[in-house]
């Protein structure tokens, strides 16, 4: 594997895309910081240099919603770069939880653009610099909400919210990620619950850090061995 490696985390203006941004440039590795707002992203490596002085953090415009905006962003990377090793589809939104019996289509549709289409169109765009690597790796950020095994256990929190929006759009990129995962044998795909998670995503009421928030993409994009498609920072857990 080549020693030096190369990121791309999109959402890493704050939250669990900046915590990763961070432990991942501690490790010595390039990461573009994908902002969909440049002065934001601007000031996150700004942040960030304060933390880890030496780090090779670059922040790209990257708004997954937007053709003209991936591809602009692959097009800087591969100019710069040539390749990368791992692609974090992180950004994602909660929408509003609503009661499924109040919820329309319209809705959905926002938060579909950004957490299911958003990581196709990054990949799709991304695959070319991530074929170039000699060890890629494709890591979707999921949720437990997203998982049928885990919203239908009592014993688990995400049983007790219902919502139509978010939990259907994790659903479907879990299953984006299994199909990923069947069809690009050269690659490690993992989709990675972060857990219940203090950030700007839930108002700051999540029960972890962002430093265990951020643990299993961590784990995702460093491990030797695979050690499913699915998890968390525990391990394995149930699609
Ligand atoms: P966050 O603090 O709200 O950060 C979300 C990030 O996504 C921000 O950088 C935001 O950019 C970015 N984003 C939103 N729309 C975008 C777009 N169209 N293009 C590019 N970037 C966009 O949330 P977080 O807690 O770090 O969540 C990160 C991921 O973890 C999400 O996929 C979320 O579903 C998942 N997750 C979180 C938790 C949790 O408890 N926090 C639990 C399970 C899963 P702006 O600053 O420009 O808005």
């Amino acid at each position: 594997m080549t020693e030096h490696r190369i990121a791309l985390v999109t959402g890493a203006n704050r939250g669990i895309g900046f915590e990763t941004t961070h432990q991942l440039a501690r490790r010595g590795w390039t990461v573009w910081l994908g902002s969909r707002n440049r002065e934001r992203g601007d000031e996150s490596r700004a942040s960030l240099l304060e933390l880890v002085p030496n780090a090779d953090v670059r922040a790209v415009a990257l708004d997954v919603t937007s053709d003209e905006s991936v591809v602009a962003a692959r097009d800087t990377v591969a100019q710069a770069s040539g390749r990368i090793d791992i692609l974090v589809n992180n950004a994602g939104i909660s929408g509003r939880f609503l009661a499924p019996d109040e919820t329309v289509p319209a809705d959905i549709v926002p938060v579909y653009d950004v957490n299911v289409l958003g990581p196709v169109r990054v990949t799709s765009a991304f695959l070319p610099l991530l074929r170039r690597s000699d060890d890629p790796r494709l890591v979707m950020v999921s949720s437990g909400m997203g998982s049928f095994g885990i919203t239908t256990d009592p014993e688990r929190l995400e049983s007790t919210m219902h919502g139509l929006a978010y939990p259907s759009s994790k659903a479907a990129l879990n299953m984006i990620t299994s199909q990923y995962a069947k069809s690009l044998p050269g690659i490690r795909v993992n989709a990675v619950d972060p857990g219940y998670t203090a950030t700007d995503f839930n108002a700051h009421h999540g029960t972890q850090t962002v430093e265990q928030g951020t643990e299993a993409v961590i784990q995702a994009c460093t491990a030797e061995r695979q050690p499913s498609v699915f998890t968390d920072r525990h391990g394995v857990i149930p699609w």
